[in-house]
């Protein structure tokens, strides 16, 4: 297991007493996310999960409170300008680009890319099992493999955190595990902090080291996923994996 920041790009993520809102909505959140590790983020739906993530991002800005990155208050930046990589449950890619296009987004917006990029992206699409696909149009793969041009962009972005919305909650059992087992290796190679959002409780148990259980706009409990697998969590959240989440 990927533990420590030896090559200096583990970061920890904490949401500092931030409080936001969608009209009647509320959110609190205040919680950190251990660096280079894994922690599976769980609730009910409209709990709050993308929301939580979309403030770390900076999709949505925090009515108080702070978003810190490591030792940095990223508050103010714009998403283009915060060390993360996010990966959604679809629509990640531009339609009218090729995967090798779409891949090349990762390092530079306006596809400038210089010789070593284009040797970084061949070695994303190798990496995720794209080679050969190169110059494809995104309709013209199947689900699992558009999430691997996904995943091929964050290795290309190569920030420290990367954010997971249910990403492969559309495919099926058997494909997903096979993605799950991509992100983990991925995950041991660059010693990312990953925070994965997932309804799926075995999912979460494949991969992440840690848990934080959202209900209702606020953080519920956290544990590691050791403990909260082996029944050791609270009250709530055995219902809601019992439940089939
Ligand atoms: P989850 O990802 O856990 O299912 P969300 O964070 O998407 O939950 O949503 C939490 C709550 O916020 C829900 O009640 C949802 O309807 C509301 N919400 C989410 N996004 C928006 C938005 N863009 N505008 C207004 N309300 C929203
Ligand atoms: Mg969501």
């Amino acid at each position: 297991m990927s533990d420590g920041a030896a090559d200096g790009k583990g970061v920890a993520v904490r949401l500092d007493k931030v409080s936001f809102s969608y009209g009647e909505a509320l959110f609190a959140f205040d919680v950190g996310f251990t660096a280079t590790q894994i922690t599976a983020i769980m609730g009910p739906s409209g709990s709050g999960k993308s929301t939580l993530l979309n403030l770390v991002a900076g999709f949505e800005t925090p009515r108080s409170g702070r978003v810190l990155i490591g030792t940095a208050d990223v508050g103010g930046d714009p998403p283009a300008m915060r060390p993360v990589s996010m990966v959604f449950q679809e629509n990640n890619l531009f339609a009218h680009l090729s995967v090798q296009q779409n891949v090349g987004l990762g390092r530079s917006p306006s596809l400038r890319l210089t010789e070593a990029d284009h040797a970084d992206i061949a070695g994303a699409l190798a990496r995720t099992g794209l080679a050969g696909k190169e110059k494809r149009l995104p309709r013209e793969l199947s689900g699992g493999e558009r999430q691997r041009v996904a995943l091929a962009r964050v290795l290309v972005r190569d920030r420290p955190v990367l954010l997971l919305d249910e990403p492969f909650a559309s495919l099926g059992p058997a494909l997903r595990d096979d993605m799950l087992d991509l992100v983990a290796s991925l995950h041991a190679e660059r010693g990312m902090t990953v925070l994965f959002v997932t309804h799926q409780p075995q999912d979460a148990r494949r991969i992440a080291q840690k848990v934080v259980f959202l209900d209702n706009g606020t953080i519920a409990a956290t544990g590691t996923s050791e403990d909260f697998f082996a029944g050791a969590g609270p009250e709530a959240f055995r219902r809601y994996i019992g439940a089939g989440a």
